[in-house]
């Protein structure tokens, strides 16, 4: 079967046509692409001239949007409403944009994806697949703040997380890499530009460090992760900023950027071992958070069974991996220093005598999506 991913952002659509066997097992690429630029003067003019554009290049290829089976779309939020990946009609549309207030920059960009492609290939089921959804098994201990009952009910603020189609993807992957033995409690740390921890417990979501936006938890390349709510108060009260002014601050200026002038981890790295001292200290804050986490989860999922490290710090930064790891040997947790330079076939990193596995797994969201959307079509 033929399932064509589509991310749509604001100014960028990346897509991936996969081939999946019968069951959904195997995958192969067929072909991918990235159109960018989206309303500059350089780009297409707007989400119907870009997808235009994606339909050309597949068409090229011999791929025609008629023989597809299905499209799926990722979305970032799915708020309460989808606890999964959900075939696309009219209603599904409505409830998308209700959420928009949730994820502005996010959602309205999905949306324009479906709408457009709906229109452009009306003969192939679409489908969305949330970013939000794998954490909708949370329970109301991890997912409601201590605030009175009605602004979660009439407003919907409450933690979410995000993320989820990878931690899903690497909960799904470590199964199959390393048996039912692995998979009982596991710790998934997706460490990109953007970085998040899960605790997943028999493949569920327990908990997750981001929560009603993608603001809370780690330190990540622009964000500075968790923050007191009372220091917005006293930048608001004493310092004048407003919303917009406080959503640059904490989305664009904070994190890596903020203590090390940088949010390329690689340029951090290399700053820090030239004696860099903001960037020295940009290293320890972002493995100290992850460390804090990675016992928070160990304590609420009763031990650990599998620790793994996804995205694009997690997968390619050895020297974080170590000092993500270092001295947690009472969590029975022991890297192999030779295996974190090179890990095996199965992307393990742990010593041969650790208790919890340790593995670096490429993050795949659009397999991922992919998978989903079959499933759904095969009526799973
Ligand atoms: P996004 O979250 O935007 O998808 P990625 O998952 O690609 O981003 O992650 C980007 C981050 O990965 C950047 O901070 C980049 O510096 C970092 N990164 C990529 N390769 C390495 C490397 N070899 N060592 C350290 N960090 C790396």
């Amino acid at each position: 079967m033929k399932v064509l991913v589509v991310n749509s952002g604001s100014s960028s659509i990346k897509y991936r046509l996969f081939r999946l066997s019968a069951e959904g097992g195997d995958s192969l690429v067929l072909c991918a692409g990235l159109v960018e630029h989206i309303g500059e003067r350089e780009g297409p003019a707007d989400h119907r001239g870009a997808l235009e554009r994606v339909i050309g290049e597949l068409e090229g290829r011999g791929y025609h949007p008629a023989n597809l089976d299905a499209i799926g779309h990722r979305v970032v939020h799915g708020g309460r409403d989808f606890g999964q990946a959900t075939r696309v009609e009219a209603a599904t549309l409505e409830r998308i944009r209700a959420l928009s207030p949730l994820a502005p920059l996010h959602n309205p960009a999905n949306l324009l994806g479906i709408e457009v492609m709906g229109e452009l290939a009306p003969d192939t089921p679409q489908f969305a697949v949330f970013d939000t959804a794998f954490h909708q098994t949370m329970p109301p201990e991890a997912y409601r703040y201590a605030l009175p009952e009605h602004f979660t009910r009439e407003h919907g603020i409450r933690r979410y997380g995000f993320h989820g189609i990878s931690h899903q993807y690497i909960a799904t992957e470590t199964t199959r890499r390393l048996g039912d033995g692995g998979r009982r409690r596991l710790v998934s740390l997706h460490l990109g530009n953007g970085a998040s921890a899960a605790a997943i417990l028999d493949g569920k979501s327990i908990d997750t460090t981001m929560g009603m936006t993608p603001l809370g938890g780690l330190v990540m390349g622009s964000r500075a992760g968790d923050i007191d709510a009372g220091v917005l108060l006293y930048l608001q009260r004493e310092l004048g900023m407003d919303a917009a002014r406080l959503d640059r601050l904490l989305n664009r200026e904070s994190g890596l950027l903020a203590l090390a002038g940088s949010n390329d981890m690689r340029r951090v790295l290399a700053l820090a071992d030239g004696g860099d001292e903001g960037a020295a200290l940009a290293v320890k804050l972002f493995c100290y958070r992850i460390r804090k986490y990675i016992g928070a989860y160990f304590a609420i999922l009763g031990g650990l069974d599998a620790l793994v490290f996804t995205g694009g710090i997690g997968e390619h930064s050895a020297e974080i991996r170590a000092l993500c790891c270092a001295d947690l040997d009472h969590l029975g947790i022991a890297l192999d220093p030779n295996r974190n330079t090179a890990p095996d076939a199965d992307g393990r990193i742990d010593a041969e005598a650790s208790p919890a596995k340790v593995l670096v797994i490429p993050a795949n969201e659009e397999l991922e999506i992919a998978r989903q959307v079959s499933a759904l079509l095969r009526g799973h």
